[in-house]
């Protein structure tokens, strides 16, 4: 299987590029330019029915679901309803993040129901199989962390978080800092940590990064540099052991692209709104336009029970600014293992702040359906609105359960449709070339 950045630096235009350029509408060789440089990376699954999704600069921000296991629940047919789920409501890739049960035939039964890209955690098995075996995360053999690696990338995995970022620097700069309001929020690199602290070594996926890479390479699994310092509240946002990831991940995103590996970069958590531009000015700048992958932001710590919502104000700001793929949150998160509903509900919040970001970001391209729907809303056309929208069997049941008696226009407003009084009165104003264009 042929590695999309080693073709891109030779200057071959593969399929997938071009798969990647016709749905963007731009051009393959700009994606082939792209690809070369690590400013795009392209994701896809291993078999041939696979999608292939390309996340990065001038593309559309692409959202990801997540789903997988827990001690608390687990059950392996529930995870592969949620993984149909998210790609039925437009996921462009998927986690499969389980960390109980017999996790190598979890993951071969989820990719097996899954067209999409799908990423995973190496970390969660590893330490879930340690423990399960030793009763102690701090026995982890490294030789089985990259043995663990290797198969996972066997079995089709596109993308992979790996906390290579956690390094004694990285553990010394929190250590320094002295505080945390909101601890550590990640799985697998608070169990790193521990791991590094008790045998006082060097974490093994920073200590023997070309190996993480050579693996890698080897199946074109894209390499996603994991945010285990990540903020776990907005008044971590930034702070110095953050940061310390991020330049070192920024550092191993150049080179892991140097050895031929497709690499993105993780962050950050929870973010206030006025610290999301710097944090993505930074990672760019300090990653030569490595693409963004994050994690939320939430913008707010309070909002439980709704953060789909807080996640996707934080998202649409993340997209406008450039981040390149989001993750999505669902209703449950803070709270509970997402079910069904949450996975639908997260996919579309994160789907509509995307969409929203991009309109600033990919002006002229992404706002074309924004404003052909408007043109139709005021001319009452609802087929080609259906047609435009994000989510149009929804909006179609609405409009259907509570319809206006009038002739056009919707329930809202009955008669008084200020669309339909400005036909009438403002015509000659709404049929100019310009407006039509
Ligand atoms: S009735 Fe009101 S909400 Fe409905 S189309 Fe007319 S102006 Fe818009």
């Amino acid at each position: 299987m042929k590695n999309q950045l080693q073709e891109a630096v030779k200057g071959n235009i593969t399929p997938e590029m071009e798969q990647v350029a016709a749905d963007e509408g731009v051009s393959a060789e700009y994606v082939r330019e792209e690809t070369a440089a690590g400013r795009i990376i392209i994701a896809r699954g291993r078999f041939n029915d696979k999608k292939v999704v390309g996340i990065g600069k001038g593309l559309r921000t692409k959202i990801n679901a997540s789903i997988g296991t827990s001690s608390d629940v687990c059950d392996v047919e529930h995870e592969k309803r949620k993984a149909m789920v998210a790609e039925r409501e437009g996921a462009d890739t998927l986690m499969e993040l389980s960390a109980a049960g017999d996790l190598d035939e979890i993951r071969r039964e989820v990719l097996s129901v899954s067209s999409l890209p799908v990423g995973n955690v190496p970390l969660y098995q590893a330490f879930c199989e340690t423990i399960r075996k030793h009763r102690d995360p701090s026995k982890l053999d490294p030789e089985f962390l990259f043995e663990l690696i290797e198969r996972q990338c066997e079995d089709g995995i596109g993308f992979m978080a790996i906390h290579c970022g956690i390094n004694l620097f990285t553990i010394e700069r929190m250590e320094k800092q002295g505080y945390r309001y909101g601890g550590l929020c990640s799985k697998g690199g608070t169990l790193m940590i521990q791991w590094m602290m008790k045998n006082n070594r060097e974490n093994p996926l920073y200590e023997h990064f070309d190996r993480v890479c050579d693996i890698l390479k080897k199946y074109d699994t894209v390499l996603s540099l994991g945010n285990g310092i990540r903020a776990g509240a907005i008044h971590d946002s930034l702070d110095r052991a953050q940061m310390a990831e991020l330049i070192l991940n920024c550092e191993l995103a150049e080179t892991g692209r140097k050895q031929g590996c497709q690499t993105m970069v993780e962050g950050p958590g929870h973010v206030p709104l006025d610290e999301i531009e710097a944090n993505i000015i930074l990672q760019k700048k300090m990653s030569g336009d490595a693409p963004y992958y994050m994690l939320g932001p939430l913008p707010t710590d309070i909002g439980a029970g709704w953060d789909h919502i807080t996640a996707a104000i934080g998202a649409a700001q993340s997209s406008m600014y450039g981040a390149d793929l989001i993750c999505y949150i669902t209703p449950a998160e803070h709270l509970a293992l997402p079910n069904e509903e949450d996975v639908a509900i997260g996919v579309k919040a994160a789907r509509l702040a995307a969409h929203i970001g991009d309109v600033v970001k990919l002006k002229g391209r992404a706002d074309k359906r924004d404003k052909q729907i408007s043109k139709d809303r005021r001319d009452f056309k609802w087929n080609r609105q259906f047609e435009n929208m994000l989510f149009p069997e929804d909006a179609r049941a609405v409009l259907e359960s509570r319809k206006s008696v009038s002739d056009k226009g919707c329930s809202m407003c009955g008669e008084l449709c200020a669309l339909k009084n400005a036909e009438v009165t403002l015509n000659r104003f709404l049929e100019g070339d310009k407006l039509n264009s």
